[in-house]
């Protein structure tokens, strides 16, 4: 499953993000009152990437925050221009909404070359990845989101494409089976991973730059916000954007989605402008408290102090207490809380802080009052 040229969706931004939103607005009403959607998952889904696409940065020099990847990643694409070759493999690691996608995208833009977009899981055979590569033209980017996820046979085939720009297509089966060798144009790999530590070294080593992204401050979430806004025409005052940069949980995906939500509810209730009031109450209602932390999120608190005595608790035990996949808890909550410095990863399972107790309320035992926090 290939997409091709996905820059092209919003050439013209102000349409483009209108637009999708419209059409992301009209589905939404549909679902809205059957359940209120989880405003603050990280995760997208098909509408909101629509609207996600008209509101990406499409130049290094629009990307806002990690300024040392911004500051690397210019380097290596303007040495690669410079060479006329294509620059090194690149792996960006972090949680779900981010930018490494967006990253993706702005690689190629500056580059000025055509990107393929597919995913780990997208790949169920080497087949399907010899595909894709076989047909490359010389320079072209291929994004692999979720590369942690590629079945075994594709990622031997990756690290010969990678290494020599090669690839063995096997004809026939069985004994009788042959491996053809067949050249590939030069190509630049993306690969984007919500979980680095599950990629085997052998492919780690063949990326020639390897990128975490942080979560972000709230300045420069603020800065996002306020482009967002510019993007879909809304007002916001200065103190309702950052409000809304505080609650965003470091990740500029939740940031568009509050600040559409909140937009709605402007626009619904008073007068379209998103003051600080409006932020809080519309805020309030779609149950993001003031850390930023959703259901899910305080969930997992939750079940942490509550029912297993603040800790430590193995990750599979959680995930089981709240009905949730193991993952979900490990790549989706888990990092922010504990970048917030609410939860701690203890080689004896999972512990909720003393700040962990008392953002729910309720008194840490003495015995965690002088555990340091991680948070800053
Ligand atoms: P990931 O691939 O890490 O899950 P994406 O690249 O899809 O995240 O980003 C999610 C959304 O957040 C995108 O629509 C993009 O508009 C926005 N976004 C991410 N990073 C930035 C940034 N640095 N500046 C502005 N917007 C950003």
């Amino acid at each position: 499953m290939t997409v091709k040229g996905d820059g092209e969706v919003g050439e013209d931004a102000l349409t483009g993000a209108e637009e999708a939103e419209l059409a992301a607005r009209r589905r939404a009403m549909d679902r809205e009152a059957a359940d209120a959607p989880d405003v603050v998952s990280a995760l997208a889904d098909a509408d909101e990437r629509a609207i996600e696409s008209a509101l990406r940065p499409k130049r290094l020099t629009e990307f806002t925050g990690q300024a040392r990847v911004r500051e690397q990643l210019s380097l290596i694409l303007t040495s690669a221009l410079r060479r006329g070759r294509p620059p090194d493999h690149l792996l960006l690691s972090g949680p779900p909404g981010l930018g490494k996608t967006t990253i993706a995208m702005i690689v190629a833009a500056e580059l000025g070359a055509p990107l393929r977009i597919t995913s780990g899981p997208a790949i169920e055979r080497s087949g399907d990845l010899a595909a894709i590569l076989s047909t490359l033209s010389e320079g072209e980017v291929v994004f692999i989101d979720e590369i942690h996820r590629l079945a075994r046979p594709a990622e031997e085939m990756l690290y010969l494409a990678m290494e020599d720009f090669r690839v063995d297509v096997v004809i026939g089966k069985g004994p009788g089976a042959t491996a053809i060798p067949l050249d590939i144009a030069p190509f630049t790999l993306v690969g984007a991973t919500t979980r680095s530590g599950l990629l085997p070294a052998p492919l780690r080593d063949r990326f020639g730059f390897t990128a975490h992204l942080d979560f972000y401050a709230p300045e420069e979430l603020e800065q996002i916000i306020r482009r967002s806004a510019g993007l879909l025409g809304v007002t916001l005052t200065d103190e309702g954007a950052a409000e809304l940069s505080t609650r965003s949980r470091g990740t500029p995906r939740i940031a568009n989605r509050l600040l559409r939500r909140v937009r709605d509810y402007a626009e619904v209730r008073a007068d379209g402008v998103v003051t600080l009031e409006i932020a809080r109450t519309a805020l309030e209602i779609y149950e993001v408290d003031e850390y930023g932390l959703d259901r899910l999120d305080r969930g997992v608190l939750e079940a942490v102090v509550r029912r297993f005595g603040g800790g430590p608790v193995g990750l599979s035990t959680l995930a089981v207490a709240l009905g949730e996949e193991a993952e979900t808890v490990e790549v989706v909550a888990e990092p922010f809380l504990v970048r917030r410095g609410l939860l701690a990863r203890t080689p004896r399972g999972r512990m909720a802080t003393a700040a962990g107790w008392t953002h729910l309320g309720l008194t840490p035992p003495p015995s965690l009052a002088e555990l340091p926090t991680l948070f800053d």
